[in-house]
């Protein structure tokens, strides 16, 4: 059967009228920044109070792109008598983002929470060993880490939250301890001062 003319133009326009009146899913980026997922694996950001050093996440990294170099300082004893202590104090972490394939090992295998993810992608560069972000740049990558999410209700309070809480309590505790034994310690002085006032009086009235 001959086709029908003017039928291909119909359809063409029906299907013009369809994608017209669909949500767009064209990205305007730059001018509209993208809508990520918080889980998004951008950038690593380096916590670096929290590393020890371990050099778990550099030996794990199957591209090799961690770089840590680090020196060991002994600190003197906890009380006389004790044992010396090392610690090891961190010269160097960098991360070559040319070489990193994000996978998140790093992330997973760190013991001590000091490697998150961020979302942050926009860390091109026309030079190459740009690429390699030194613990300055990791640090500031940080601050765009999101927060996690919240805890489901009901769930049992995170560990590093209940030893901040007795760590907390501990130390106000000593605080009021000390600021009743200065209390106490004032008031012991008082009327012996009041005493030794009054006989330099009747002493100077002879
Ligand atoms: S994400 Fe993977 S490749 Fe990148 S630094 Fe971490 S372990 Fe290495
Ligand atoms: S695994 Fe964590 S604590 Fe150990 S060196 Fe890497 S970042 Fe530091």
């Amino acid at each position: 059967m001959p086709p029908i003319p003017g039928s291909g133009l119909a359809k063409g326009l029906a299907v013009t009228l369809r994608t017209m009146t669909k949500r767009t899913v064209t990205a305007q980026y730059p001018d509209v920044q993208p809508e990520l997922p918080p889980r998004t694996r951008g950038v690593i950001g380096l916590f670096e109070e929290n590393c020890t050093v371990c050099m778990l996440c550099a030996r794990e990294c199957p591209d090799w792109c961690i770089y840590i170099d680090s020196h060991k300082e002994t600190t003197p004893p906890a009380a006389p008598g004790g044992r010396e202590r090392s610690r090891n104090v961190l010269d160097r972490f960098a991360i070559d983002f040319a070489l990193c394939m994000y996978c998140g090992i790093c992330i997973e295998v760190c013991p001590f929470d000091a490697l998150f993810w961020s979302p942050e992608f926009e860390y091109a560069e026309t030079d190459i060993h740009e690429l390699t972000h030194e613990r300055d740049k990791l640090r500031e990558w940080m601050w765009t880490v999101p927060e996690p999410p919240a805890l489901d209700p009901g769930a049992e309070e995170p560990k590093e939250i209940a030893a901040a809480r007795k760590t907390a309590d501990k130390l106000q505790a000593q605080e009021e301890r000390e600021a009743q034994e200065a209390r106490e310690a004032r008031d012991a002085q008082g009327p012996a001062e009041d005493r030794s006032d009054r006989a330099a009086g009747q002493e100077g009235q002879e």
